[in-house]
């Protein structure tokens, strides 16, 4: 793996890992004070209590990845990637821009919803273009993404850093213009570096030709969409009027979220396997696209906790204070891509190490042995929980050793998952079933929002149980998983 790193890439790759660095800055650094903004009533944050502001924290990392679906589709078929990338950054700065400005609460839901579209709109097509500069496939480019994913924890680290520092050490919206100026110095990179290393990668899509045939079909694939959305507006509506979720507050609404995220993705997946012209082959890749889904959306749900009630454990319930200074606590956030630093390569070699000797784990089982880490990693948690619940301080090492495992798991989906989706899809549906895994991140992020809105103050006993009822469930699945591997891995008919 190693050799394959330092062989040489093309300067583009540089220009999108720079980009892309940047705008993880922008993006980590602000979601890392972002509940801590919304939950402070003394340092002029928004005092919002527990399950508002993790329910507006779920909303909004969820918003975030599945605007990618939208955000692919128009550099597909209206900007191309490039273009699509330049305006996602301007409109991400803009957004953060926004969040700078101490103006209340619309302001600020503003600037979220801002930043929320932006990164729709680049997040996806960078990676792509990523893509396209090894048109060969390959080593060489799981190598590219590798170096990639380096650049995004690389940015994620610098921003939780410097913005969580000011944010929460000097002021919030300071922390969030340093956000501004990350994205600032994104769009520079990309500017210079695209006109001169990124030509003829991804330019404006030709237009398409439009036949008798493509039309009627388009047609009726927008019928379906429209009686789609009906049928999501009558069923919310029934929810509301029974009483079920409430969505005049910000819970109601994620929960509303949540529904129709799981109503899409449901359907959609019906659809090409009913009406997507598949052959048997193809369906069954399809069904393990859908286990996929479902272990990927159960361990972002734990993981992504890192914003949401691992930073409420952070910030109230562990000792932080070194040699008299005192750790900003978002900073914990940190260990995940310091992990992600150190391991990568490693588990790159490892895997390759264990190939040779036709020992690499399957797909399924890598899945699986994610979903048992990030249980672990809560079991973790909970043991970190009966301390604090004793009135003590809990000791940093246990969220550091939580992130540990943590990460080690998302090394074994993460990456694993996005080539596997680009493998496993019908040809025709391959950057629809992208945005989809992009999805199962959405949903993932809106129940780590929604789960942390138990972590009251008031609720303080029940911490354990509820980092139990996490490690119960991803261990549940993760086990289920590595019992049938087998079957799912036949599903795959041969391709690993
Ligand atoms: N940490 C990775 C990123 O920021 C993956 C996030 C995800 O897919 N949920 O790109």
């Amino acid at each position: 793996m190693s050799k394959q790193i330092s062989e040489k890439h093309p300067r583009g790759l540089y220009v999108l890992f720079f980009a892309e660095m940047w705008e993880r800055f922008s993006y980590y650094g602000m979601r890392a004070i972002l509940l801590l903004f919304l939950l402070d009533n003394v340092r002029g944050g928004m005092g919002l209590d527990a399950a508002e502001a993790t329910a507006v924290y779920g909303l909004y990392t969820a918003s975030v990845y599945l605007l990618t679906l939208p955000g692919g589709w128009l550099a597909d078929n209206i900007f191309g990637q490039k273009k699509a990338i330049w305006y996602g950054g301007i409109i991400i700065m803009l957004g953060h821009i926004i969040l700078a400005i101490p103006g209340g609460t619309g302001i600020f839901f503003l600037g979220l919803v801002v930043v929320a579209m932006g990164t729709g709109l680049l997040k996806p097509n960078i990676s792509s273009i990523v893509g396209e500069l090894y048109p060969e496939g390959g080593a060489r480019r799981d190598a590219a993404f590798s170096i990639f994913y380096m650049g995004i924890n690389l940015g994620s680290v610098l921003g939780i850093t410097i913005v969580g520092y000011l944010g929460q050490k000097i002021n919030w919206h300071m922390g969030f213009g340093a956000a501004a100026v990350g994205m600032f110095l994104g769009l520079i990179v990309f500017r210079y570096g695209s006109q001169k290393y990124l030509q003829g990668f991804g330019d404006v899509p030709p237009v398409k030709v439009v036949t008798a045939e493509s039309a009627a079909k388009s047609g009726s694939e927008r019928k379906l969409g429209y009686g789609l959305v009906a049928l999501l507006v009558i069923f919310l509506a029934v929810l509301q009027l029974q009483g079920i979720i409430d969505m005049s507050t910000a819970q109601g609404l994620a929960q509303g979220a949540g529904v129709i995220i799981v109503s899409v993705s449901l359907f959609y997946f019906l659809f090409i396997l009913i009406a997507g012209g598949l052959t048997a082959v193809e369906k069954r890749r399809v069904l393990v696209l859908i286990v996929f889904f479902l272990a990927a959306a159960i361990f972002w749900s734990g993981f992504e906790q890192a914003g949401s009630s691992l930073q409420i454990f952070a910030e109230r319930y562990t000792q932080r204070t070194f040699g008299g200074w005192e750790m900003p606590s978002s900073w914990f956030q940190n260990f995940n891509g310091t992990f992600i630093l150190l391991f990568a390569p490693i588990m790159a070699s490892l895997w390759i190490f264990l190939s040779k000797r036709g020992l690499n784990p399957s797909t399924p089982v890598k899945f699986a042995l994610a979903l048992l880490l990030v249980g672990a990693g809560f079991f973790i948690m909970e043991m970190a929980s009966k301390v604090a619940v004793t009135g003590q301080l809990a000791s940093p090492f246990f969220l550091t050793f939580t992130y540990m495992v943590h990460t080690i798991g998302e090394l074994c989906l993460s990456p694993v998952g996005l080539s596997s989706y680009t493998k496993l899809a019908p040809k025709r549906y391959v950057s629809q079933l992208m945005g989809i895994w992009f999805v199962a991140a959405s949903l993932g992020n809106l129940i780590a929002g929604l789960f942390a809105g138990g972590f009251d103050e008031e609720n303080l006993q029940q911490m354990p149980a509820l980092f139990n009822q996490v490690t119960l469930f991803s261990i549940g699945f993760g086990l289920l998983l590595l019992i049938f591997w087998k079957p799912v891995k036949n599903w795959m008919g041969g391709i690993s």
